[in-house]
Parts: structure tokens; C-alpha cells; sequence
């Protein structure tokens, strides 16, 4: 019989809309959908088309895939080509960061278009965003793909973050995703859903708890950004899905985790191992982390990386820095110029990768640019500088 503490669990599930993706179905108490995204170049439709096999055949249910330019749009309309030839379509969504008029080239090819709404400022500045998000969910509409407004921390609508005090970074992101929701509602156009994400997993729970308790009708696709390397990352996550899930918030899930190409199924794996123990009540992340402790946030790198040492570095970072365990710094690695100059800011210590140097800063200062064979020795003395300014106090 089943062991005392490990029988399935009847989760509560909050009566969210279904929202279809492709042949998978989001939301209204269907089985918590497990997602990716490829970090291979875009246009290499031969690493791009092996590493969507490899996560599907981990189980991915919705794989994610980058396009900010034309060439990018090419290489995903073969890729989507190769794998309907090959029997094996792929639910295939679509990142879309600052060029969101790419959505009318690759809709036909994915099953969702996800958009940030902090993105949408950069390109035509002159527009209103209601009006980019309706061409959006017409061109949704049309090729039938469902949306995700997909809320960062790093990236927030700076509208929205001038109108509350600095320090609370939630709020912003929870009105912003309202006014999405609210809008998309008022177009008639529902087949959407929303998420809210942050490096740290406490701040991943209470914004997504108090949108829930706001929207309780709008899926919610849960995620860490930049957790980092596993075990650290896959731990980060844990907190956040198993604090979410346990009260009925979530419908989808990501894992990102910074690991190489060839091991991008692990965020599969992790997805699917944290559900498990959820379901059966193995709960356990609580005593898992210290979160006064050093802290490695970094990307789980996508197409857009500009260097492929991104990955080593990120690991070099973290095996450099194991001295320095005990002491409350956190450190953000990052993989590109799209989020890596905003994502870093609320970091101790942060680097961003450019394709021949490494940016380095310090909180919101830029300190400089190093050869990637250099940027350690930098890292270090910065590091003990802040160890020592914190310990001073
Ligand atoms: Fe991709 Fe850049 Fe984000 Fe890393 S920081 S995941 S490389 S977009």
C-alpha cells in the first residue's frame, strides 16, 4: 500500500478559464502544463529542431522559442516545417520582447505569443500600448494562438513603477498585469494568460498570491527567473511552485535553469519532479534554502545570448565565489543585453555578457567592460569589497 505522507494529494486548483494552447489545455483544472524554452540561435534550425526533440521527449508540453528579427522568424517557420515533416509537432510559443510587430510573421507558426508588457515602450513610442495589444490579439485571433502577458520585475513598465515608492517593485508589476488583463477583457479577446516573475522566490509568491486573489479566473504561468544553476536553481523554484501550487495557484510552470545546451531537459525533469512531490505531499524546500546566504542569480540563457562562454562563466562564477558562502550577496549573472542591463540592478554585484567582454557592475553602477578571461580576478576584488562594507556595519 501507499506509505504514510505519500499519497496522492487532491490539489485545489483556483477555477481558472481554459485557455488552449495548441493540443494542450491551460487552466480550468487541467493538468499543470510543463514548459521551456530553446537556447539554441534560432536560424540553426538543426540544434534548434534537436533541442525541441529532446525537450519534448523529456515531456515538454509547450516549448518556447525566441524571434527578434526577420531571420529568426525564418528559422522558426522551419523549424515548425521540420517538425510537423517529422510527426512530431510541438505546441510552440513565441517570445517577443521589443519588436512586436514580428507577431504577424510567426503567428502562423506557434500555438502562443507571449508579450511583455515592459517591452512594448521601446518600439514606437508614439503609440499607446492599448493599441500594440490589440493588434496583438487580432493577429492571436486570427491564427489561432492564445497570449501570455508576461510581467518581469526587470523589465517593468516605467509608468507603472514612477507611481509607487521606491523598494516596492510588486506593485507595479501586479497593476500593470491588471490593466493587461482588463483591457484584453475589454476587446472581447480571453484566451490569455499572466505571469509575474522575479529572481527572488519570495517576491514570485506574493505577487502571484495577491494577483490571484485579484484575477482568480486568469491562469497564471508560474516562474523563477533566473534561478540560476541547478541545485540552487531547481531549490529557488521549489520554494516558490510549492508555496503557489499547494493553494491552488498556478496552471503552468517554467523552470528556468542556467545549464548547458545539451541539458536543457533538465528543466523538464525539474518541472515535472517538483509537481510530483507536490502531488504527493513531499513538500520540502522550507529548510532547503538559505536565503541569507550567497545568492547566484542567472539566466537560463535563450537564442539571444551573446556569447556561447556564457554558461562556463556562470558556472566559473559560482565556483570562484564558494568562499564567500556565508555572506548575504547577491551576485546576477546574465547572458544579453535584453535583460542583463535591468535585471542586474537590484543585484549586489552583477555581469552581462556582450559577444567579446563582460559588462560588470555594482547595483545600478556600471564599473566596466573585461575580456571574458579577465572578468574573474575583477569580480573577486568587488567582491570582497562588498563583503568587507557589509561586515563593516
Ligand atoms: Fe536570453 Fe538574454 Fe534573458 Fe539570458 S538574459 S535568458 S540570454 S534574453
Amino acid at each position: 500500500g501507499a506509505q504514510v505522507g505519500d499519497e496522492l494529494k487532491q490539489l485545489p486548483r483556483n477555477p481558472t478559464r481554459a485557455v488552449r494552447v495548441g493540443s494542450v489545455t491551460v487552466g480550468d483544472g487541467n493538468p499543470i502544463a510543463v514548459q521551456s524554452m530553446t537556447a539554441t540561435k534560432t536560424p540553426d534550425v538543426d540544434a534548434t529542431f534537436a533541442q525541441v526533440r529532446q525537450l519534448q521527449e523529456a515531456g515538454a508540453d509547450i516549448i518556447r522559442v525566441a524571434v527578434d528579427s526577420k531571420k529568426d522568424a525564418e528559422g522558426l517557420r522551419a523549424l515548425s516545417d521540420r517538425l510537423n515533416e517529422n510527426g512530431t509537432p510541438a505546441n510552440l510559443s513565441v517570445d517577443l520582447q521589443e519588436n512586436y510587430r514580428l507577431a504577424e510573421v510567426v503567428a502562423p507558426f506557434v500555438a502562443k505569443l507571449r508579450y511583455n508588457p515592459g517591452h512594448l515602450y521601446h518600439h514606437e513610442r508614439e503609440k499607446p500600448w492599448q493599441e500594440k495589444v490589440k493588434y496583438l490579439a487580432g493577429i492571436a485571433e486570427e491564427h489561432d494562438c492564445a497570449m501570455r502577458v508576461g510581467v518581469n520585475c526587470g523589465s517593468v513598465d516605467p509608468a507603472k513603477a514612477e507611481k509607487y515608492e521606491q523598494g516596492d517593485d510588486l506593485s507595479p508589476m501586479l497593476e500593470s498585469a491588471l490593466d493587461h488583463c482588463a483591457f484584453l477583457d475589454s476587446i472581447g479577446f480571453e484566451r490569455f494568460v499572466v505571469s509575474l516573475k522575479d529572481s527572488d522566490p519570495a517576491a514570485v509568491i506574493e505577487v502571484n498570491r495577491r494577483f490571484a486573489t485579484e484575477r482568480p479566473d486568469v491562469p497564471l504561468h508560474l516562474g523563477v527567473t533566473e534561478a540560476g544553476m541547478p541545485p540552487e536553481g531547481v531549490i529557488k523554484t521549489r520554494i516558490a511552485f510549492e508555496q503557489l501550487i499547494s493553494r491552488g495557484i498556478g496552471d503552468t510552470i517554467r523552470v528556468s535553469l542556467t545549464v548547458p545546451n545539451d541539458r536543457k531537459y533538465e528543466e523538464i525533469d525539474a518541472g515535472r519532479g517538483i509537481l510530483d512531490d507536490i502531488k504527493h505531499g513531499r513538500v520540502r524546500s522550507v529548510v532547503a534554502f538559505d536565503s541569507n546566504g550567497l545568492n547566484i542569480i542567472s539566466c537560463p540563457s535563450c537564442s539571444r545570448v551573446e556569447n556561447e562562454a556564457f554558461v562556463d562563466l556562470a558556472a566559473a562564477v559560482k565556483e570562484m565565489t564558494g568562499y564567500a558562502k556565508q555572506h548575504a550577496v547577491t551576485i546576477a549573472v546574465m547572458g544579453c543585453r535584453v535583460n542583463g542591463p535591468g535585471e542586474t540592478d537590484d543585484a549586489d554585484l552583477g555581469l552581462w555578457c556582450a559577444p567579446n567582454f563582460v559588462n560588470l557592475k555594482k547595483g545600478t553602477e556600471h564599473l566596466g567592460r573585461y575580456p571574458y578571461d579577465e572578468i574573474l580576478p575583477k569580480l573577486k576584488a568587488e567582491l570582497d569589497a562588498v563583503i568587507a562594507s557589509k561586515t563593516a556595519v
